[in-house]
């Protein structure tokens, strides 16, 4: 796994883009690398709220899509609505459970970092990543 983003890389960030370090946003960057199965921003506005009763879900919203922008988060593509978000900045694949929405990591075998392109793709592209998201059901909602 991974290891997390320690509060120096977000210092760093927020100096890098001339955003001050404020203890809300410090905190929120906290609970959202400790999350690691990929929260929607409400989820981290419930975790934040508990030791920050005043913040309000627009501040915790915002300071995601900060964190993405500054690429400190990315966010899960093809998982629908509400945005989830990734501190996991690893090159990973996903599983999606469409039963109960839990997305996990999963890393890069070599078949699927080399698999073959289609034709479709003329020879002078270049790639530069490739994403595998996977739908599915988990172990839990298969049983139900
Ligand atoms: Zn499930
Ligand atoms: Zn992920």
């Amino acid at each position: 796994m991974a290891p997390l983003p320690d509060s120096k890389d977000f210092e760093e960030a927020c100096r890098r883009h001339n955003l001050s370090v404020t203890p809300q946003r410090t905190a929120i960057y906290r609970e959202f690398c400790e999350s690691r199965e990929h929260p929607s921003a409400s989820v981290i506005y419930e975790r934040v709220r508990r030791r920050h009763p005043n913040i309000s879900f627009d501040t915790v919203n915002r300071t995601l899509s900060t964190l993405q922008r500054v690429g400190l988060a990315t966010t899960v593509e093809c998982s629908g609505e509400p945005r989830r978000f990734d501190s996991n900045l690893e090159p990973h694949h996903h599983f999606h459970c469409l039963g109960c929405g839990a997305i996990r990591d999963f890393n890069r075998g070599e078949q699927l970092d080399d698999f073959l392109l289609p034709e479709i793709f003329p020879e002078s592209v270049q790639v530069v990543s490739a994403r595998v998201h996977v739908d599915g059901y988990c172990e839990q909602c298969r049983r139900e």
